[in-house]
Formats: structure tokens, C-alpha cells, sequence
């Protein structure tokens, strides 16, 4: 049997908390992530391996997450769900990151759909007719996650430009009689194949539509026209199953909206925090790289002989390393998602963006870490940390805000007011 669910700590040693301290938590923050925290440990962890090994979908787990509500986390509570915050969802998902972290990104996809069409939504400016009209359209894909169970997904990648946020949408949105036709291509579709909805970006198609014609829709996965294909083999994130859609003619109706017509890209602009939604999952594998390393280094990973590491002055360093690079990450990951809200001024922005990249960059840097400090026998794929290693490598790649455009981003707002320019020098 696989050893990665037993990343539990030795005797007299609590298992670290993903905030830190406790104690800063709301008791309902701390109900839920203690939650998290027992599903995690005493189910997906012990499944983690599988769905790596066979690049399969851990449908077991989402039923777990739905006997428990957690499906509705972000779901508003006038809709019968938790009303969990941005903070607060951060916090769960992350602690199911520690335990299988292509459970809660996968989980975080569908739960940034419930986030848009919630809190997100309430903090836009909408007339009484657009704000009458969502809330007509929230009630039934609310009651669908609440009441039926189901799964949202967010396909919004095309493997153009338009994912990093920098031209319209390829996929088209028809409008037609009762609803719209679409038809496009997305790619990297986690949960293709387990989601009962598709929450799809697409644009209006109309003569020269730009960004704000973004159109954001819930195909439902069994539409005539909606195709999953493609293989997925990749290297890590291996339990999302992010395969490829193919939408050809699809036929929605006008409540398959999100949001009303021009309201994602009002959302994209006043709330850029769900962009951050893809950092909680790789907070998680941070966490689950350092836990794994103090016990491997104290002897105490059950079904291993119990070597003792510890002693050595270079193990000592490497983990007091990994301990501030962890500190580093934690603080600023909890510092900007406290700080989400709607128009974060030009400093919060800013370190929105420093928060991503860290926890993107320096969870891939704390596996290494650990790999080169517990050795040759931590990297058996009986051990999670070689699965936590190549996970943690798919942050960074993930659009829009990549390392790279985190870097692209962050520079030229640190140097640049608003619309301001330079005339070209060569
Ligand atoms: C495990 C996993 C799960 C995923 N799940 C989903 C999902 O559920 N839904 C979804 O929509 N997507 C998902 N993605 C896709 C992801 O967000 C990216 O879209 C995808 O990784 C981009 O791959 P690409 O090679 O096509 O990127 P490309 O578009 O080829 O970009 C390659 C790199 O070039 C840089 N770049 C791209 N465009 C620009 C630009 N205009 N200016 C400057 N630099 C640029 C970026 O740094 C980028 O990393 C997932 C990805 C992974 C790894």
C-alpha cells in the first residue's frame, strides 16, 4: 500500500494548522477547514495515488464533498449553501491541497463558479433589471449545486491569447431565440468528463466584439454538440483530467448565464482576486512538501524503517530553509486573500500579484527542496513527495497569470500609472 496517507505527524506533535495559528480563524473558518482537514487526511490522501498512477478523476472524493455541503461552500446562504468568503474558501481549499492536491484545484474550479455568480457578483454594479435577472438565474444553478449535487467546471482556455486575458474569446456565442448557439474549442478542461455543468467564457458574437462582450455560460455536459476529447497524460495535476471540449452548435438557454451579458468583464477588471483562485491548491502542496520532510527526517513515516535524520547540521539548515520560504509563502498568500475586495487600489494589486507568483514559484522551490534534503528514497513513487513535485510544477504555467505575466504585470504597474507610456527610444 501507498504511504501518502499517513502524512500524519508522530506523537506529541500536532499536525501544523495551514493558517498557522488557529486562533485568528472565525468558528466557522475553523469548522470547515477541520473538515477539509479530516476528509483529507482520512480519505483523499489514501486515494491520491491512484488517481495520479491512472490520470483518473476522483469521483469518490466529490462525493465526499458533497454528503458533506462543502459542494455549496461558496454557495450564498439566502441559496442555501455556506456563504463561505474568499478567505475562507482560500483556507479549505488549501488544506485539501496538502492531502490531494488535484482534488481541490479541481474542486476550486468549481467553486469559483459558485463564487462569480455569488459574492462576486453582489459586489458589481448591475441596473435593478440585470440584478432582478441574475438572481432569477443564480436560484437555479445554486439549486443545482445545493439541492442536486452537481458540479461546476471553468473551461476558459484556448491556447490563444485570450487566456491571458488579452483578446476576445474565440469561442462564439450566438445569440439566438431563447438563448445561444456556441461554438469553439477549449482546452485544459479540468473535470472534463466528471462536471455536470461547463461554466464556458465565450464571446457575443457580433460585429466587432471586443473583451467586454465576454460571455460566461453553464453548458450542461450532456448538451447535444458538447464533446470531451483528447488524451491527458501530462505531468502532474494528473487527477484533474483537464482534456480538451469541443462545442459545436450548442444550444444554451438565456438562464445558462453566470452573469449577465457584460458583467465578466466588469468582474474581471473590479475583483482581479479570481484570477488567484489556482493559488490556494499550490498553498496546500507547499505545506504538504514541509510536512512531509520533518517526518521523513525524524523517522517517523509509517512503513519505513525508522532512520532518524534529523541530526545531521545540513538537514537542519535545509529545513529551517524550507520553514521561512513556507512562512514567506503563508504570509502573503493569507495577507492578500484577506485583503480581497471589490477595486483593490494600486499597492493591493501589486501585492496580488507578488502573492501569486510566490506561492506559485516557491511551492515548486520547497518540493525541490525537499527532494534534495530527504534523498534517494523519498523520491519512490510510494512516497507523496514525488507526486507533490511534479504538481507543484503546473502552477506556474497556469494562465492567466503565469510566473512569466506575474512578472510581465507586476513590472510594468510598479513602474506605470494607469494609462500612462513612454515615447518609443530605440
Ligand atoms: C493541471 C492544469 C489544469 C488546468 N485546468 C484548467 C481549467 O480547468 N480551465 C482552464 O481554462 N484552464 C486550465 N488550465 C490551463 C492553464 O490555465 C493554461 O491555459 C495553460 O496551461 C496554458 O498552456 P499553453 O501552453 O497553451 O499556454 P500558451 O498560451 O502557449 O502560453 C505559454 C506561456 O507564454 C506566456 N504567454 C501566453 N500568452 C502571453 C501573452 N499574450 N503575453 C505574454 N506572455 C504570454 C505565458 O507565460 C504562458 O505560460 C490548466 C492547466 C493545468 C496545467
Amino acid at each position: 500500500m501507498s504511504l501518502s496517507s499517513m502524512l500524519v505527524p508522530g506523537p506529541g506533535r500536532a499536525p501544523p494548522h495551514i493558517v498557522g495559528d488557529p486562533a485568528v480563524l472565525s468558528p466557522e473558518q475553523r469548522e470547515w477547514v477541520a473538515l477539509a482537514a479530516d476528509l483529507g487526511r482520512s480519505r483523499f490522501a489514501a486515494r491520491a495515488e491512484r488517481h495520479d498512477r491512472e490520470a483518473s478523476f476522483p469521483l469518490e472524493n466529490f462525493d465526499d464533498l458533497r454528503q458533506s455541503g462543502l459542494l455549496g461552500l461558496c454557495v450564498p446562504r439566502s441559496h442555501g449553501g455556506l456563504g463561505a468568503d474568499f478567505t475562507t474558501y482560500a483556507l479549505v481549499v488549501a488544506e485539501l491541497g496538502r492531502h490531494c492536491a488535484a482534488t481541490a484545484l479541481s474542486y476550486n474550479m468549481h467553486l469559483s463558479a459558485c463564487m462569480g455568480a455569488g459574492f462576486i457578483a453582489d459586489l458589481l454594479d448591475m441596473s435593478a433589471a440585470q440584478r432582478r435577472e441574475h438572481e432569477r438565474h443564480r436560484t437555479l444553478h445554486f439549486h443545482r449545486v445545493v439541492a442536486e449535487g452537481r458540479l461546476y467546471a471553468q473551461p476558459f482556455s484556448e491556447g490563444g491569447a485570450a487566456a491571458a486575458g488579452k483578446a476576445p474569446w474565440s469561442t462564439l456565442a450566438r445569440p439566438v431565440d431563447g438563448g445561444y448557439r456556441i461554438s469553439g474549442r477549449k482546452i485544459f478542461a479540468s473535470l472534463s468528463g466528471a462536471a455536470d455543468y461547463y461554466g464556458v467564457l465565450c464571446t457575443l458574437d457580433r460585429p466587432g466584439a471586443s473583451l467586454r462582450d465576454t460571455l460566461y455560460l453553464a453548458v450542461p455536459a450532456d448538451a447535444p454538440g458538447l464533446s470531451v476529447y483528447g488524451d491527458w497524460d501530462p505531468l502532474g495535476m494528473r487527477g484533474t483530467v483537464s482534456r480538451n471540449l469541443l462545442l459545436q452548435d450548442v444550444f444554451v438557454p438565456d438562464d445558462a448565464r453566470l452573469l449577465p451579458e457584460g458583467l465578466y468583464h466588469q468582474a474581471a477588471q473590479r475583483y482581479p482576486y479570481m484570477f488567484s483562485t489556482l493559488a490556494p491548491a499550490y498553498m496546500g502542496i507547499a505545506q504538504a512538501a514541509y510536512d512531509f520532510s520533518v517526518m521523513y527526517l525524524r523517522g517517523e513515516l509509517p512503513g519505513m524503517t525508522p532512520v532518524k535524520r534529523r541530526m545531521y547540521p545540513t538537514k537542519q539548515a535545509a529545513v529551517a530553509e524550507m520553514r521561512i520560504k513556507l512562512e514567506q509563502t503563508r504570509a502573503l498568500f493569507l495577507q492578500s486573500t484577506r485583503e480581497a475586495r471589490i477595486d483593490p487600489d494600486d499597492d493591493a494589486r501589486q501585492r496580488l500579484y507578488a502573492a501569486h507568483y510566490t506561492v506559485m514559484e516557491n511551492a515548486n522551490a520547497i518540493c525541490t527542496l525537499a527532494l534534495r534534503t530527504c534523498g534517494g528514497q523519498a523520491m519512490l513513487k510510494s512516497l507523496p513527495l514525488e507526486r507533490l513535485y511534479r504538481d507543484s510544477r503546473c502552477g506556474s504555467l497556469m494562465l492567466p497569470w503565469t510566473a512569466e505575466l506575474c512578472l510581465d504585470r507586476l513590472g510594468r504597474d510598479c513602474l506605470y500609472a494607469g494609462e500612462e507610456g513612454d515615447e518609443h527610444i530605440d
